[in-house]
């Protein structure tokens, strides 16, 4: 006894086949109607097990190719189906010849007794031979109801999809939109809380700076060396509190501050970062070279100038001790981008501290003499400006912060 299967699904297939198999039905395969027709024709079958949904050649076509072929009309022809499965459609199966019309799934113990029962009843001749529509209309006709009607149903079932689909969607923006203003507002009260609290901080730090300054005025004279060092300490140490409590303020001010983008030369921010650590610069007897001419960046200008500021500040700070500072500021421009270098002869960075150190509080020797701070604001303002911030370096050789902006 042997078996055609029909279905453009290998897991199907290969399922069907190991079924029949198993009750001893020899069994060949065909992917589509053509591909069964052809192998009908060169072949002897006892029963055809075809799927409707095909590409080529549908199961509907290769039925009634079958039944409506003298050679072939005799193989009881079964429908097994997933997709066509309403009542109509079992109609147009049996109108075109088929012995039986099963559904996927089907159980398959229940799928054997059927296929058993239909060929059973083939045998003794009874159902078959089958009498095709008289015109070619008539299946031509039903055939195309039949199309039309899956088509409607799917384009149904695809709008539904597409109208939950685009439900979900909005849920999940409403959603993204709400926590996003939810963490900015946290953001904006946290950072309004640390700035009161560094203003709050900072009169009584003034308070113990101003007096210990008047009594080493007043008193300094008299008091030991050692007592002198004690209020010395304190001085120091409230101008130490105090720079801290500055960066806290600049770097909380940066994320409350309005921030309106316009073309600002960076030959200029460059000069007046410069200008403004000018003391440090001659103290340490620092050279800076501008490679003009520099382009402009789309930037807001005090900003820019703070980031340059802090960059030329840390350049300085982070020497060798017998290497006097050099720092390179040079830039280039592609695709309406612009890449500004500012390298530097210090002691380098390593590897695995490149991204940590711009984050706040991160400083690398406990004996650095910042807070921690001025990367953090760096790249805090860079990305307010829509830019971003890197740094790459050698260990002893130095290192190099790359900014790149919009082109102003
Ligand atoms: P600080 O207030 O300590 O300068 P920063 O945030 O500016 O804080 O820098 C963080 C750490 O990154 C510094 O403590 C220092 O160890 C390292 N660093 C920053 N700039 C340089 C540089 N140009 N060369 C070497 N190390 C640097």
């Amino acid at each position: 006894m042997k078996v055609l299967i029909v279905d453009d699904r290998p897991d199907n297939l290969y399922l069907l086949r190991q079924l029949l198999e198993s009750r001893g039905f020899g069994v060949d395969e065909a992917v589509n109607g053509r591909e069964a027709l052809t192998k009908l024709n060169q072949q002897k079958f006892d029963l055809v097990i075809s799927d409707i949904m095909m590409p080529e050649m549908d199961g509907f076509e290769l039925c009634h190719l079958v039944k409506t072929s003298d050679a072939l009309r005799q193989i009881p022809f079964v429908v097994y189906t997933a997709t066509y499965t309403s009542s109509k459609d079992e109609a147009l199966a049996r109108s075109l010849g088929a012995s039986g019309f099963l559904v996927k799934p089907t159980e398959p113990h229940d799928f054997l007794r059927q296929i058993e029962d239909i060929i059973s009843k083939a045998e003794k001749g009874e159902a078959l031979p089958h009498q095709p529509p008289a015109e070619e209309q008539t299946f031509l006709r039903q055939y195309n109801e039949r199309l039309i009607h899956k088509l409607e149903d799917k384009s149904l079932e695809l709008e539904q999809k597409n109208a939950a689909l685009e439900e979900l969607t909005r849920t999940l923006e409403q959603r993204v939109r709400a926590a996003v203003k939810d963490l900015e507002e946290r953001n904006r009260e946290l950072e309004a809380f640390a700035s009161s609290v560094s203003h709050d901080l900072r009169r009584p730090l003034r308070g113990i700076a101003g007096r210990a300054a008047i009594l080493m005025e007043e008193a300094g004279a008299t008091l030991n060396p050692e007592h002198r060092e004690h209020v010395e300490r304190i001085i120091n140490t409230a101008q130490e509190m105090d720079g801290l409590i500055d960066s806290l303020l600049s770097y909380s001010r940066l994320s409350m501050e309005e921030i309106a983008l316009r073309p600002i030369s960076l030959e200029s921010a460059v000069q007046r970062a410069a200008e403004q650590i000018s003391a440090r610069m001659e103290e340490n007897k620092a050279q800076l070279n501008i490679h003009r001419p520099l382009p402009s960046v789309r930037a807001h200008e005090p900003v820019l100038v703070q980031v340059f500021a802090n960059l030329l500040d840390n350049a300085i700070k982070f020497t060798e001790p017998d290497r006097p500072p050099c720092i390179e500021v040079s830039a280039s421009e592609a695709s309406g981008r612009v890449t500004v270098v500012v390298r530097d002869n210090g002691i380098g960075i390593a590897p695995e501290f490149r991204e940590r150190i711009f984050e706040m509080f991160q400083r690398l020797s406990g004996a650095s003499p910042g807070h921690g701070i001025g990367l953090a604001i760096v790249r805090k303002a860079v990305e307010r400006m829509g830019g971003t911030v890197t740094v790459e370096s050698k260990p002893g050789e130095g290192s190099s912060f790359i900014l790149n902006f919009a082109r102003g």
